[in-house]
């Protein structure tokens, strides 16, 4: 358990600087346990706190675990070239706490994104280490045969990369769809192996990080958060 003032809590929110924070509470807009409390430096139990500023109810979090199920068109980057960023699709304060993705999709990749603003959990899973496995579905240009599959398994070798590059799974489901699992998290890895194996990726959507899958109930664009239970799923 943890006690802070309430100038604190909201700063560690994301609701912005010492400064902002401290006129927040003074100006009235902030209760805390449902009652309005206009002194900043008031201390409370901050595990569990509800609390809320211009009538949005938050609960406090020490860090940010989320999962989005990631809509095309969006880059996984703070400053996007050519599309919308995936952080536009969260609250400011996330922004301002620091939310990072955790490794990136692609823009036309679709599924499962993990979101965090703990330094030591982004580098935990995307530390090339630790093999977490990473499961994509694909729809291919053209008809996947037991070959392409073949090659997939033994690896093939990616330009740039040393040594060659394996799945360590790989089905077909018809002829134009496969599943393809991999522990790395290589530049466009997933496209750059099917290319290898001589076909093409039409679509490509992440289903599952470890023993974490995504819901079919989280439509796209739409984010939640991770609980105990989800992040022991993880590894
Ligand atoms: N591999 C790719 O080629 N693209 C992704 O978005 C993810 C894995």
């Amino acid at each position: 358990t943890m006690e802070m003032t309430l100038e604190k809590i909201l700063q560690r929110q994301g609701f912005g600087s010492r400064k902002l924070c401290r006129t927040l509470v003074r100006q009235g807009r902030v209760h805390a346990g449902d009652v309005v409390c206009t002194d900043p430096d008031r201390r409370f139990e901050t595990d569990a706190l509800h609390f809320s500023v211009d009538g949005e109810d938050w609960v406090y979090r020490e860090h940010l675990y989320i999962v989005l199920n990631k809509p095309s068109g969006f880059e996984c980057s703070h400053q996007p070239q050519h599309h919308s960023s995936v952080f536009t699709l969260f609250p400011t304060q996330f922004i301002q706490r620091g939310l990072q993705c955790v490794g990136r999709l692609d823009q036309d990749t679709t599924g499962l994104l993990l979101l965090s603003d703990d330094g030591d959990f982004i580098h935990r899973y995307t530390s090339p280490k630790k093999k977490v496995p990473k499961v994509y579905e694909i729809s291919t240009n053209a008809e996947i045969d037991e070959s392409q599959l073949e090659k997939l398994k033994n690896g093939v070798q990616l330009k740039d990369e040393t040594g060659m590059t394996k799945a360590l799974s790989c089905e077909s489901f018809d002829e134009y769809r496969m599943r393809l699992v991999i522990a790395e998290g290589k530049y466009h890895q997933v496209k750059r192996m099917v290319a290898a194996a001589g076909n093409r990726v039409e679509k490509l959507h992440r289903s599952a990080i470890g023993g974490f899958a995504l819901e079919e109930s989280l439509p796209a664009g739409e984010w939640r958060y991770l609980d105990v239970n989800d992040l022991n799923k993880l590894d």
